[in-house]
């Protein structure tokens, strides 16, 4: 039996990801996914970020293709009840695609690049037998098959996961939606905010419109959908017009975190790990970087790096993912018009205890860090600084490391692998920082200790990079007072 570095279930966003990833660190994957593509898949709103990923996995002509439509204007009801119109330029540029048809293709795109598949075959269970992952599938209308695999990456999505292996992170919600032909809406996405919840509307490639409603997830257990459904658009002023649609579609949206996501030699990933609060359309984009970091702590161990390193790294970035946008969507919730009146909007804006079901090192960890209510503020603009000036004016100083810098171990990834290095701490810095324009800082802060000036400084370093870089680097340090003339 052929034993893989990783198997891989589902072909979401998350898993094809991971697949690009490994195939291009030269490993064998296989991946096991049961629907037949293109199969329908919500969260076709994508954020700006997804650019930079499908450009780092040598995919970004498939956001080319005729399903894919960039840079849609928005009309937003939100803080206020008058309408604000949302450019472009000012949301970022973001994708609305077919999901079903951008999974399609990725999955494609990874079978070309050496993935073996098995399509369509679920996954039914697995033993770990102390070398490797033992799977069997079910391949349908086949016999099953048993294969063998060093790591399991966990793919399968929110519908995987059993209650009992979830933290709930927000209070649930339930989505209702029904299309409309496209001409009877704007050519733009709509979001509004009504008493009750709040919906969202985009123009799809093949000429429909999806109006979507959020409300609480008890509602949709008191009335008939139809009901709810034309009684959260008639609460509205972009889509009231719409009435009597059919056929609706529903599902519960629950905002969690798996209680152990990373187990023996086995990692859940994507929604599979976590999902978040539909409202910043920054699942698929979450789910990827995800599995960009499990990449990253596989990568570590099969290069025979240290376990407990790759395990503190991807369950760290977990919980960074999970805490920053629960904190981020209850402070928008918090803005909303309708205001702590209405119940909706005083449970989403207000604080939220996790549940828990099982207590462990990681969930500790993650209930914890929710608790912790840090408001969410844009890091400030940097200033524009006249290197050259600046430099020239410093050129004959002795420059000096500040007393108020310490230095700490960090684990940082260095060509896709998990190192530990010593990184800075200075109150001016955003956060613990080992590299800067992907320069480690530490040995270059050394060189400072026995320089006369720091005209010579930045000779020193303009041999280990090109001069400009070496300047500006001195001058953000200077800037930051993490070097100053003495
Ligand atoms: C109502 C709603 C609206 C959303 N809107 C947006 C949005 O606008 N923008 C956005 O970015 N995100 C949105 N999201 C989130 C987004 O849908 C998810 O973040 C994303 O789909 C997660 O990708 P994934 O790869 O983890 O899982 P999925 O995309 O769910 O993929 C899982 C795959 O695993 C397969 N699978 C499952 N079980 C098995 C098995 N036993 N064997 C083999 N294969 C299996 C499934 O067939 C599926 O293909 C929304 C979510 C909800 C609930």
């Amino acid at each position: 039996m052929e034993v893989y570095d990783i198997l891989i279930i589902g072909a979401g966003a998350a898993g094809n990801c991971a697949a690009l990833r490994l195939l291009s660190l030269g490993y064998r994957v296989a991946l096991v996914e049961s629907s037949v593509f293109p199969r329908p898949q919500i969260g076709e709103s994508l954020s700006p970020g997804i650019h930079g990923i499908f450009d780092y996995l040598g995919a970004s002509n498939l956001l080319s293709a005729p399903h894919c439509q960039h840079q849609l204007p928005a009309e937003i009801i939100w803080e206020s009840q008058q309408p604000l119109l949302l450019t472009p330029q000012t949301r970022g540029h973001g994708v609305m695609a077919d999901r079903g048809l951008l999974d399609k293709d990725l999955l494609q795109l990874a079978t070309s690049r050496g993935l073996q598949l098995f399509q369509p075959a679920r996954y039914e269970s697995s033993r770990h037998n102390g070398a490797h992952w033992e799977v069997n599938i079910q391949p349908y209308g086949k016999d099953a098959l048993s294969l063998r695999a060093r790591f399991i990456l966990d793919a399968r999505g929110r519908k995987a996961i059993r209650q009992q292996q979830r933290l709930l992170t927000a209070p649930s919600m339930a989505a209702i939606w029904a299309y409309v032909p496209a001409s009877r809406m704007p050519a733009h996405t709509c979001v509004e905010a009504i008493p009750d919840g709040w919906i969202w509307g985009a123009p799809l490639y093949d000429g429909r419109y999806r109006i979507i409603t959020f409300a609480a997830a008890n509602t949709i257990k008191r009335k008939h959908l139809h009901d709810i459904y034309n009684g959260l658009l008639q609460q509205s002023v972009l889509f009231r017009q719409n009435k009597e649609l059919h056929p609706l579609q529903s599902c519960a949206v629950t905002m969690y975190a798996h209680t152990q996501p990373w187990q023996d030699y086995r990692l859940q990933l994507g929604e599979a790990a976590f999902a978040i609060d539909p409202l910043s359309s920054t699942g698929v984009e979450k789910a990827m970087r995800c599995a960009l970091q499990a990449v990253i702590a596989v990568n570590t161990i099969l290069k025979g790096g240290d376990i407990q390193l790759a395990q503190e790294f991807y369950e760290d970035r977990i919980i960074k993912s999970v805490v920053s946008h629960t904190h981020w969507t209850r402070q928008y919730y918090a803005q909303a018009w309708p205001g702590t009146a209405h119940c909706f909007w005083q449970e989403h804006g207000g604080s939220y205890l996790p549940e828990k079901h099982i207590s462990n090192s990681f969930t500790e960890k993650l209930s914890s860090a929710l608790q912790e209510e840090k408001p969410v503020t844009p890091p400030p603009a940097e200033k524009a600084i006249d290197i050259n000036y600046v430099l020239q004016q410093l050129w004959n100083g002795k420059p000096m490391v500040s007393p108020a810098i310490s230095y700490v171990p960090s684990s940082c990834v260095v060509n896709d692998c998990l190192e530990i290095k010593t990184a800075i701490k200075h109150p001016n810095l955003p956060g613990t920082m080992a590299f800067l324009e992907t320069v480690e800082i530490y040995p270059l802060l050394k060189m400072a200790a026995h320089t006369p000036t720091f005209g010579s400084l930045v000779t020193a370093w303009s041999q280990l990079m090109p001069f400009q870089k070496a300047a500006k680097m001195a001058i953000y340090l200077w800037d930051k007072k993490v070097l100053l003339p003495q």
